[in-house]
């Protein structure tokens, strides 16, 4: 499939324009063909109402139509083969082994939401039977349902080119919830994305979805995707990223005259406690498992534990030498843009002279946008003088803190920021110990992991994948998982409703079969 630099607006391809730009090989840091040509504002108004127009018969179509449309789109990525593989790899520099397991992992997504939209009850279909002769007023009868929020932004994530990206979780979620998406490609890996829009287009198309359902627009800076948040057709925005663009989008959405919705996926640094049983017992193993979950993707994961917790013992002090050896054994990495490359570089050398230790891989023989994995050190009392110790450096690296007693522990999580995750290593003994510090920990974040690295997020019904702000936006949604879709739903209520004019999962006959709690019972009939 020949990639053509150019918009996806409904069914059609956005013009050649100007104002263009293109991908780079982070390996040598050489641009690559071909120009990627900025939408246009034209472009975006068509592209807003077309989504627009769409709404109403998109969000009305039947589940299991839905369904067809989103695994068609998973047999379409699956289509491109190699050629998508090697494209993402190319912009990228991750291993094409890596793409292999994503492209699995977005594809599983997609089928996922179409296995529930086929089932059907993700709706939370409620009725209460009228009461007509109740006293001292009749009751009326009363049903409801989630419904679709109406089109959605979707901005594609640098460090995810499949899973979140255009037909990642965002697109997918929306897209089952019934709202068409209007997706901002990420200027890291445009060919890519169009490969993915592309087959995404094709998929609405020979499945007979309204023109609007999707489009995709690439911008070389930021005006487009802000006017697309501000754009009145707009009811939410997925967003994963740095703490800054995603803070600038809720702001610019919390500003319309139409406030709306928006899921950001921001900053976490996924603290990691090994408590003094675990060090003791499996200090060999947590060194290699730390170290490939931090090194894990160059680093660049939202999981990435960026805060280590040891006690002040000769185990850890063993544990830190092994870790550092197998730090200055990890190969050079190339990360995502020449933007993350510095990013890491300047907090490096920032952090560098906050902490008491800093142990980085000599190599001056650094390529592209490649960047040397390290390590820092530092004590309770100084990580908790200086907040910035809290921030996610992006990349290879972590912070290890030696704390001297649980009261440490306990304070540092009080001071935590919001989490997507939190890493607790122990002992069942350790846990019993230490349940204070679990107490709060669920408390700032999404996920709690024991015995195992916060790096690889399942995807399944019950994953969380959120935690307070800044983690994301809105601590009670997942970004991962089925429960993502009611992010673009909300509920709407029909009282007194001839059966007839009801939504099929609403009737009396349930003609779907879906699970409805029906006058406070929970059943299928
Ligand atoms: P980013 O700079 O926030 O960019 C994400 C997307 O949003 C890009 O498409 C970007 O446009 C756009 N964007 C950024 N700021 C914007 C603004 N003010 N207005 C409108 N659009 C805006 O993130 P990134 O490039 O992926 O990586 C940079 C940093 O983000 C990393 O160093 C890391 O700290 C963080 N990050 C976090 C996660 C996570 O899951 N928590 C994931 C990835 C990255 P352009 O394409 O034009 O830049």
């Amino acid at each position: 499939m020949e990639i053509t630099g150019k918009s996806i607006v409904g069914f059609s391809r956005g013009a050649r324009t100007d104002e263009t730009f293109r991908a780079f090989n982070p390996t040598t840091g050489e641009a690559v063909e071909p120009d990627f040509h900025s939408a246009t504002d034209d472009e975006l108004n068509r592209a807003a109402s077309l989504a627009d127009s769409a709404r109403i018969s998109y969000g009305k179509l039947p589940g299991k139509t839905r369904a067809t449309f989103l695994r068609t789109i998973a047999d379409n990525i699956e289509a491109l083969g190699d050629t998508l593989i090697q494209r993402a790899s190319l912009e990228t520099a991750l291993p094409d082994k890596r793409f292999i397991g994503e492209r699995a992992r977005t594809c599983g997504q997609l089928r996922m939401f179409a296995d529930l939209l086929d089932e059907g009850s993700w709706v939370d279909a409620r009725v209460d039977h009228a009461i007509p002769d109740r006293q001292p007023i009749p009751k009326p009868d009363v049903r409801s349902m989630l419904r679709p929020l109406g089109p959605v932004a979707v901005f594609c994530a640098s460090n995810f080119p499949l899973a979140y990206s255009v037909a990642g979780g965002d697109t997918a979620s929306a897209l089952a919830a019934g709202c068409p998406v209007i997706v901002i490609a990420h200027t890291a890996h445009p060919g890519t994305a169009e490969l993915v829009g592309s087959a995404l287009m094709d998929a609405a198309k020979s499945t007979g979805m309204p023109e609007g359902v999707f489009s995709l627009l690439f911008s070389s800076g930021y005006e487009i995707g802000q006017a697309l948040v501000k754009h009145t057709s707009i009811k939410a925005v997925g967003f994963t990223g740095s703490r800054r663009g995603g803070r600038a989008l809720m702001d610019i959405a919390a500003a319309r005259p139409e406030p709306i919705p928006v899921y950001t996926e921001m900053s976490s640094v996924n603290p990691t406690f090994f408590l003094p049983g675990a060090i003791e017992q499996r200090g060999e193993s947590l060194v290699t498992g730390l170290h490939a979950s931090v090194t894990g993707g160059a680093g660049q994961f939202c999981t990435k534990p960026g805060l280590v917790f040891l006690p002040e013992s000769e185990a850890s002090l063993a544990f830190i030498s092994n870790f550092k050896s197998e730090i200055s054994n990890s190969p050079t990495s190339p990360l995502l843009t020449d933007g993350i490359r510095k990013s890491y570089d300047d907090a490096s050398g920032k952090r560098a002279t906050e902490v008491t230790d800093h142990f980085e891989k000599e190599n001056s023989d650094l390529p592209g946008f490649s960047v040397n994995p390290s390590v820092f050190e530092t004590t309770t009392i100084d990580f908790l003088n200086m907040p910035d110790l809290n921030e996610e450096i992006f990349g290879p690296t972590t912070l290890l803190i030696k704390s001297q007693s649980k009261e440490d522990l306990i304070e540092i999580a009080r001071s935590l920021e919001g989490q997507l995750t939190a890493s607790v290593h122990g002992t069942e003994a350790d846990l019993r110990e230490y349940a204070d510090l679990i107490a709060i920990l669920e408390t700032k974040v999404g996920r709690l992991i024991f015995n195992g690295f916060s790096t690889g997020v399942e995807v399944c019904p019950s994953m969380v994948h959120g935690g307070p702000y800044p983690a994301t936006s809105d601590s009670r949604s997942t970004a991962v998982g089925s429960r993502a879709i009611t992010r673009f739903a909300r509920l709407v209520c029909f009282q007194n409703f001839p059966d007839s004019a009801l939504p099929d999962e609403l009737k009396e006959s349930n003609p779907l079969n879906v699970w409805r709690v029906v006058d406070g019972e929970f059943k299928k009939g």
